[in-house]
């Protein structure tokens, strides 16, 4: 599955993130080709801002796999969900993966899917951290407001996390289906209550006890958040 449906304002562009192009080619289409080409991916589901759908085909051009858009919900947890609702009985390991991540390469999906396949219901891809991770005081939640280089936003710091056993995790996360239905169904209940939707799959799977793996990242499979991160993605992709 292909989470497609966030709008992706933080890249302040006026078109949702999946139809930004990356190299000339909307990131949807790039994500979609990383899978197809690892082989190991029988169909896709891709979930769409709603409303979007015949854009959505449209981006995503001729696939030599079969391709569903849904639309997706308003939370990305919601919209995994949705496209989860597409997955029957004759698919045995689910994928999601995030189409802000278009420069996954193949043999990372490969990876993640023998990693499953070989009897671990739930793995993550992950790379070490390199900068040291300081936790700070929480200000009700809140991500620090962009100050500037005179009024600083200053936080306190309560503690410097062991980066040795830190990972920094991507995507493709890679299920036994069942397993990642029943976790969605048990998370759609808990973000009901709570009203925090989580932002990763493995999330839901660690939350009914479940052990997650994790294997072998790759720097390629950046996500594309921030105007800096789709330069990035752009030389990335004039040197392949
Ligand atoms: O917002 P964020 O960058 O964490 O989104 C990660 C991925 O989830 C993106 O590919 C985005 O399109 C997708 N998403 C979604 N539905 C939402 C929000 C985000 O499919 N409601």
């Amino acid at each position: 599955m292909l989470t497609a449906a966030g709008s992706g304002t933080r890249l302040g562009r006026e078109i949702p993130k999946a139809f930004v192009p990356v190299g000339g080619v909307p990131m949807i289409a790039l994500a979609a080709r990383g899978l197809a080409d690892s082989g190991a991916v029988d169909a896709v589901v891709v979930t769409s801002p709603p409303g979007r759908a015949a854009d959505m085909v449209a981006a995503l051009g001729a696939l030599p796999i079969p391709v569903e858009v849904v639309d997706g919900g308003s939370t990305r947890q919601a919209s995994v969900a949705a496209g989860l609702r597409r997955a029957d009985a004759s698919t045995d390991v689910v994928l999601v993966h995030d189409a802000a991540r278009p420069l996954a390469p193949p043999a990372l999906v490969a990876r993640v899917v023998a990693a499953v396949r070989s009897g671990h219901p739930a793995v993550v891809p992950g790379l070490p951290v390199t900068d040291t991770i300081k936790r700070v005081a929480p200000d009700a939640g809140a991500p620090a407001p962009p100050g500037d280089d005179t009024t600083p936003v200053v936080e306190r710091v309560v503690d410097t996390l062991d980066r040795t056993v830190l990972r920094a995790v991507q995507t493709p996360q890679g299920f036994d289906r069942e397993l990642l239905q029943r976790a969605h169904a048990e998370g759609a209940a808990r973000a009901a209550a709570e009203h925090l939707a989580a932002t990763d799959d493995a999330g839901l799977v660690e939350a009914l006890g479940v052990p997650v793996h994790l294997v072998r990242g790759d720097s390629a499979a950046l996500k594309i958040t921030t105007p800096y991160d789709l330069a990035v993605a752009e030389l990335l992709l004039e040197g392949r």
